[in-house]
């Protein structure tokens, strides 16, 4: 059991000063009934509340899958475009969310985000190989020898040992999707050079055994309420 205090101070929402104002305020409900007692405990678990009207469920650490649009940057310290973080509520970003692995600035698709740092290591780690699925668009035609270069494998600048993909699935005769279970930088625009092609377009379709799901447009992001749903475990 947490108190309300507790629970929006764990959630984000603010110094603890300041959630309890919010509860104070009359801002924290539940099931449409005003709390405004900061000392009262509710059991945290599986708690969805309000704030100010707007809905939240409780987790303990946040997982989110953000629908990226391009012209945003993953860095942390962005140059030359908004941070990605830029399109998350404020209690996600005071939580400390962040990128799992990162995707160009100009790539769309599904970035998973999360302040579970432990995950985080789990699903980067290069011995762990989560498998990622990439949809490219190509500047020239597919042919066999670029699917049989990619998955034989092609050398990169900077890495000891040929890349290969996984799976490479034509999806249209400029269109493709590859799978890796790699996250070097820039992988799979410098796989598809090295095979003799160009990427004019690329976006995530797939992380683990999550896919975004089709109701979450550009720019808009869920929650993902298990790991489980991206681990498979
Ligand atoms: N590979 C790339 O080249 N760019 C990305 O953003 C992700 C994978």
């Amino acid at each position: 059991m947490l108190s309300l205090e507790q629970i929006l101070f764990s959630q984000g929402f603010g110094t603890r000063r300041e959630c309890r104002g919010l509860v104070l305020r009359g801002s924290f409900s539940v099931s449409g009934k005003i709390l405004s007692d900061p000392e009262q405990e509710l059991q945290e678990q599986g708690l969805v509340f309000s704030v100010d009207g707007q809905s939240w469920p409780y987790f303990e650490k946040a997982v989110i899958a953000l629908n990226k649009p391009a012209g945003y940057e993953c860095s942390a310290r962005p140059v030359f475009h908004p941070v990605v973080l830029s399109l998350l509520p404020a209690p996600l970003r005071a939580r400390g969310v962040q990128p799992v692995g990162r995707l160009d600035e100009d790539t769309t698709g599904l970035l998973i985000l999360t302040d579970d740092g432990a995950l985080s290591h789990r699903l980067t780690h290069p011995r762990k190989h989560v498998r990622k699925i990439y949809r490219a668009v190509l500047k020239h035609p597919l042919s066999p020898d670029f699917v049989q270069a990619l998955l034989r494998g092609v050398v990169l600048r900077d890495e000891p040992q040929p890349l290969a993909a996984l799976e490479v699935k034509p999806a249209g005769d400029r269109e493709v999707e590859i799978t890796v279970d790699q996250g070097r930088y820039h992988q799979v625009k410098r796989m598809v050079a090295a095979a003799g092609n160009r990427v004019e377009q690329l976006s995530r379709i797939q992380f683990g055994n999550y896919r975004l799901p089709q109701d979450v447009l550009p720019g808009q992001w869920c929650w993902i309420e298990s790991a489980a749903a991206i681990t498979g475990k």
